[in-house]
Parts: C-alpha cells; structure tokens; sequence
C-alpha cells in the first residue's frame, strides 16, 4: 500500500482550520487506500489524522520513541505501533516506510523532520515527494525565507523546487503521488563555477 508520511504539530493551534485540515487528508488517506506513517502522538494535530484515518478504515502506523511512549503520548489504537530508542531513529524509520512525505502546521518538530527530509533529498539519499500543506497561510513566513535563501544564493532554485507547496489537500495529494523523478542537480552552489 503507498504510505504518506505526515509531519504535523503535537498540538491543535490556534485555529479550527488546522484540525480541519488534518481530519480532511486523514479522510483522503483512508478513502484514497494510502497507508499512513507518523510520530505515534495521540496528541495535536497527530492524533486529529490518525483518528480520521482510522474512522476511515485506513491504515495509521506509527513509530515513535521509548521516551514519548513513557510520557503516555502514545496513540492507543494504531493498526501498527513501532517503538525505537531515539527520534532518530524514529525519523529514520519513518522515511523509510513511506513513499511521500506532507508536512501540515505545527512547531519545532514538525520543522525538524520537514527540513531533515528535505536536506536528504537534496543530497540525493532519496527521492521521494515532499509537500508542504499551506492551511491558512500558516507557512507564508516560512516560505518566505525559503525564497530568501534562493535570492541569496544558499539554495538551488532545483532544490527550492523540491518543496510541492499547496493550499488544499486533494489537488496536493495527486502532485505528490504522480509519477516523480527528483532532479539530479549537485548541492553545492560554488564548487564548479
Ligand atoms: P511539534 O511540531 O514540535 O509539535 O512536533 C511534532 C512532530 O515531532 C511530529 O511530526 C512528531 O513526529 C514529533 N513529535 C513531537 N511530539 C511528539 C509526541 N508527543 N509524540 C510523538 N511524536 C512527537
């Protein structure tokens, strides 16, 4: 089954919008037959998709550090629940069940596997579809930067183009899951010049 991985916040926001945004792509997921990956939090915006996509008769798998678990963060009723000593580990395993990643709002961690899926990307170690779900112009900051970073020449236009950003959920999920290719653009900006 082709498995998205979802990168989203422990927590709900400051908006319905975002939760709204999370149930609506775990419904896709169930209804589209696309397994879900994530951190195993019943928490935020992480429990919100697991919970839809399980109400939708999907697939949720979970893998998430022993420490989280010993917090109770666990989410209770995944079809599978992978424990591993580290969130390194955990991202690692995570990356490698899935055939596409989509992150949606949320802070710090969301941020973190977002960029460190990213930075695997553009050094070549996979090429596998990232999206970044735009829910109320959460990421416009962001984004912004990111453009930034392209006009002063630390990122590749190739590399900024990796980044499938969208405002809506269905028309995302087609761009991820079409037939891709990644570009084989090297990193460095200054070397061959
Ligand atoms: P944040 O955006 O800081 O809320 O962090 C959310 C991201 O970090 C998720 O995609 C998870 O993979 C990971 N994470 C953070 N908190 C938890 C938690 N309580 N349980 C499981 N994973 C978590």
């Amino acid at each position: 089954m082709p498995t998205l991985c979802v990168f989203c916040g422990s927590s709900v926001g400051g908006r319905a919008d975002y939760a709204d945004a999370a149930r609506h792509l775990g419904t896709a997921l169930a209804r589209r037959g696309l397994g879900l990956v994530f951190g195993a939090g019943h928490v935020g915006l992480m429990g919100v998709v697991a919970d839809a996509v399980l109400a939708g008769g999907g697939r949720a798998v979970g893998v998430i550090p022993q420490a989280l678990v010993d917090k109770e963060l666990a989410h209770g009723r995944l079809t599978e629940l992978h424990v591993v000593d580290s969130m390194h580990a955990s991202k690692a395993l995570m990356a490698d069940r899935a055939d596409a990643f989509l992150a949606l709002p949320g802070g710090f961690g969301t941020a973190d596997e977002l960029f460190e899926i990213l930075t695997w990307a553009q050094l070549g170690i996979h090429r596998k579809p990232v999206g970044l779900l735009n829910v109320a112009g959460f990421f416009a900051p962001l984004l912004a930067w990111v453009d930034l970073a392209v006009r002063e020449r630390f990122l590749r236009p190739e590399h900024r183009a990796l980044l499938h950003v969208g405002e809506e959920t269905e028309g995302l999920l087609d761009r991820l899951l079409a037939p891709h290719a990644g570009p084989a653009v090297p990193k460095w900006l200054d070397v061959e010049r």
